[in-house]
């Protein structure tokens, strides 16, 4: 069954969000019929001025509210070392660390061969015109421990290595099959600090 027009569109919506299944997306459409109006409506409101305002940086994809972000406009950052991660919050997940004062790029996503996901599909070949246009002497794979960020880092390795730059992967020690997300500072910290060559 379905509900009135406008309870199932925002069901549908709902729906189509990562992990949120039916029986959430019924759940949340509910509690936002019984709150106030202008409790659901700061909702709507926090989603349209994000969409609004924020875009990808032109330079590293990086969430950005201007053409470059913040971590690449700030002068003090390392231009020479690029940390390679797969979204936006891995960032956050680094500079938690306190260990790195480089700069990044954002592949927006992971080489996953069962999702269709290759690597024309993320932000690669834009890593690889900044390797050759920025002075970069070191780019640091700091993919997710798991199945697809180890298969992102070795198809990047041996893409970068031909052009001459040092490339390092993090040190193992992360939990196996994680997210960077979760682990921890100090965890994250070392596994950057003892990172390694790739061979
Ligand atoms: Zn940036």
């Amino acid at each position: 069954m379905s509900y009135a027009g406008p309870v199932q569109d925002l069901v549908d919506e709902l729906g189509r969000l990562p992990g949120i299944g039916p029986k959430s997306a019924q759940r949340i459409a509910f509690h936002l019929l019984k709150v106030p109006p202008d409790d659901a409506l700061r909702l709507a409101r926090a989603i349209t001025v994000m969409k609004e305002r924020i875009r990808f940086c032109r330079r590293c994809f990086n969430v950005s509210e201007a053409e470059e972000c913040g971590l690449c406009t700030d002068a003090r950052r390392d231009a020479t070392v690029v940390c390679v991660v797969e979204e936006p919050k891995d960032i956050v997940a680094v500079e938690r660390t306190g260990e790195f004062r480089g700069r990044y790029h954002v592949l927006q996503g992971a080489i996953n061969p069962l999702e269709g996901i290759g690597p024309e599909h993320l932000r690669i070949r834009e890593l690889f015109a900044r390797v050759r246009e920025e002075s970069i002497a070191e780019v640091i794979l700091c993919t997710n421990p798991n199945l697809e960020g180890e298969a992102t880092a070795m198809y990047l390795s041996s893409q970068l290595k031909p052009a001459g730059v040092r490339v390092t992967r993090i040190a193992s020690g992360l939990p196996v099959g994680g997210d960077l997300e979760f682990a921890d500072e100090l965890t994250l910290g070392r596994a950057l600090e003892g990172r390694r060559e790739v061979d």
